[in-house]
């Protein structure tokens, strides 16, 4: 089976998608990497959620790419006597370290760490941004803040500070349990929550021992500062547009999408695009005209993948959704200036062998009337070379190593096969060969390109 775009699509499981009948829907509508949110469930629905993909790839005979999500440092507010509270736009409201049940005036903010760091004029905001609270007063021990924008305030809601280097551990407790159990269950991916610095990927990068690849989610401001020494450590980026969103203006948004694709681009580490893509479909059977455009927007920015968070994961329409995102993405691929813009945002080759061969390979294949380049890959590495080249034609990144073909399942353009352990050039020949025809890239008498280390 083959598909018919280069972008790829990753899809969240949740309560809506998690059984194995849907699962396996969501792969044949699309879907060539699936999501475990570690912010929900406990160890024993994750494993059967990762028992169900397997089986599911045993069953389709491709593979298929697992990226664990962890939650990350995220911050929240404590509990409160009532059900809920309303703030009022000019009301004094303090945050404190004291646990007793909070009311209209205080609440607990179980983070001693981001008291000590609060500053007169700092903004907390709460509950996705819908409340947002300046603060006056700061000590140790507690913040007396205004209340700006007031709204609904009820226990344990998110808490983002974005205007302040947190020192926060790049990991929880909780963090670090889930990597573990994840790592060993067997996972492709890892995405880190809240990056803040370089550091926070290298930290993450010891404990997985090279049992991931690290995906650092950019959502707060720092992270874009920081964005060129933080893709240079990581293995993929993603564009977390929710946190983002809350953190900086949304008008922001945009313009860092489109430079974090750029950045990524010229690294030739993935990238995916994620959040409300196509959010009305969570109850709707069809998208927003502004949602469709929005899809739209990222494959002409070349980015690896687009991502489906609560459309498939709790949403009444999953499969419909990773149908509109495949639909989306032929038609998009197949629009004339799609090649164009994707050209003229190729960055320049690295002055190394593999550069210089998979760029010479792209300009052949392109000039040559050229079916398909074949790219044998132990770790990976060439393959992603050359989906940094985005050539028009299909890439076929073959590996006799399981875990490098579903690490590769996110990355643009390449159509991963499993195929036998190769040492001599003749032999990837006749696997390239063997491997166009089986799944419908080439038949016999066309012309196909082989790069191997
Ligand atoms: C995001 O904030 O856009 C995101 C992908 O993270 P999460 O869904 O974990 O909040």
């Amino acid at each position: 089976m083959r598909r018919r775009r280069k972008i790829k699509i990753l899809a969240t499981l949740g309560p809506a998608s998690e059984n194995r009948d849907t699962i396996k829907a969501l792969f044949e509508a699309g879907a060539d990497v699936f999501r475990l949110n570690m912010s929900h469930g406990t160890h024993e629905d994750i494993r059967r959620k990762h028992e169900h993909i397997r089986a599911v790839e045993a069953e389709v005979g491709r593979p298929i790419g697992i990226l664990a999500d962890l939650q990350g440092p995220k911050l929240r507010v404590g509990e409160f006597q009532e059900k809920s509270y309303i703030l009022k736009e000019g009301q004094k409201f303090t945050l404190d370290s004291d646990k007793t049940p909070g009311n209209q005036e205080r609440v607990c903010i179980p983070h001693p760490e981001i008291l000590s760091v609060l500053t007169p004029g700092n903004s907390l905001l709460v509950n996705d941004g819908k409340i947002r609270l300046k603060v006056l007063e700061a000590t140790p021990t507690k913040a007396v803040t205004e209340v700006i924008v007031g709204g609904e305030i009820s226990n344990r809601k998110g808490v983002n500070v974005p205007d302040v280097e947190l020192p926060l551990a790049a990991l929880s407790e909780k963090d670090r349990r889930d990597l573990e159990f994840v790592c060993e269950l067997g996972i492709d991916w890892l995405a880190l929550s809240f990056v803040q610095r370089a550091e926070d990927v290298l930290e993450a990068k010891e404990l997985v021992k090279g049992r991931a690849l690290i995906m650092a989610k950019i959502e707060k401001p720092k992270a874009v500062e920081r964005i060129m020494a933080i893709t240079e450590v990581a293995d993929g980026i993603m564009v977390a547009r929710g946190d983002l969103g809350v953190e900086l203006p949304v008008s922001e948004v945009p313009p860092v999408q489109k430079r974090l694709i750029r950045t990524a681009r010229s690294y030739g580490k993935p990238v995916v695009v994620a959040t409300q893509m196509l959010e009305s479909m969570i109850h709707s059977p069809v998208p927003t005209r502004a949602e469709v455009s929005d899809v739209a927007n990222a494959i002409y920015e070349g980015a690896d993948a687009v991502m489906l968070s609560a459309e498939s994961a709790a949403g009444e329409y999953p499969v419909e959704s990773v149908k509109m995102m495949d639909s989306v993405a032929v038609t998009i691929e197949s629009d004339p200036p799609y090649r164009r813009i994707i050209e003229a945002g190729r960055p320049p080759a690295d002055p190394t062998v593999s550069d210089a061969i998979t760029a010479a390979a792209r300009e052949v294949a392109e000039t040559a009337n050229v079916r398909a380049i074949c790219t044998l890959t132990h770790s990976g590495t060439t393959a992603l070379r050359c989906s940094r080249e985005r050539p028009r034609v299909p890439i076929l990144a073959m590996t006799p190593i399981e875990k490098t073909a579903r690490r590769l399942c996110l990355a643009w353009g390449l159509h991963c096969v499993i195929c036998k352990p190769v040492n001599r050039f003749k032999a990837a020949v006749a696997e390239s060969l063997h491997y166009v025809v089986e799944d419908n890239f080439a038949v016999e008498g066309d012309k196909i390109i082989v790069t191997a280390g």
